[in-house]
């Protein structure tokens, strides 16, 4: 029972001892977002973009999976990079090795609002496709079943193979806690033709994934 006493008395001493070190940030440092993509190996160079806390240029694949697009380079906040490269496992484990995406950093307002979309902030990308060897190349545009599942069972029945690997990857994103925000056909007309994956800015994440994703 004594050392029910001590222990307090020994944390608050510490505490006042920290209180002429310098005061961290309520986060984790910008910095230590390219210190975890150097420990993932992931292939970057840093840039600088108006708007974007930590921008990177992705040069490798991110998580395994080559994400390109026909015409821009993968120009996105730092944050965004270790949510993809983390998020690499559900897609390798469906058989996807690459993906397109049309739209990454991008200034821009939500649609039919002043609002910047959080495209501005490279915390979003766009993905229209994913493939693999087996699976070819799956568009969602095309091959996402729309209206399947529900809060319960989030899977649903899909009709197709394809269907299935898409609506399984995109429960697997939403629950993963690694996106802020995970928008699919399901959420409005604009999404028709893409998942849309934003992650929180790394000076708010105070671990990599969150406890309760949201869910749209
Ligand atoms: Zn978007």
């Amino acid at each position: 029972m004594r050392a029910l006493v001590v222990i307090p008395l020994l944390a608050s001493s510490t505490v006042a001892a920290a209180d002429d070190a310098p005061p961290k940030p309520a986060g984790p440092a910008l910095g230590a977002c390219t210190k975890e993509l150097d420990a993932r190996k992931v292939s970057y160079r840093r840039v600088q973009r108006e708007g974007v806390a930590n921008a990177v240029e992705v040069l490798g694949p991110l998580g395994g999976i080559a994400m390109t697009s026909p015409d821009m380079a993968l120009v996105i906040d730092c944050s965004l990079a270790v949510s993809l490269d983390e998020a690499g496992r559900y897609l390798r484990g469906l058989g996807f090795d690459k993906a397109t995406f049309s739209s990454a950093y991008s200034v821009r307002n939500v649609r039919g609002t002043n609002r910047p979309s959080k495209h501005s902030f490279g915390l979003a990308i766009d993905v229209h496709t994913f493939g693999g060897p087996d699976l070819g190349t799956l568009t969602i545009d095309r091959d996402y079943e729309q209206g399947l599942g529900n809060e319960v069972d989030c899977l649903g029945k899909p009709l197709t193979q394809g269907g299935a690997a898409l609506k399984v990857l995109q429960c697997q994103l939403v629950r993963s806690g690694l996106f802020h925000l995970v928008l699919s056909p399901d959420y409005d007309d604009a999404h028709h033709d893409h998942f849309h994956l934003e992650a929180a800015p790394w000076g708010q994440r105070t671990q990599l994934r969150s406890a309760q994703p949201a869910i749209h």
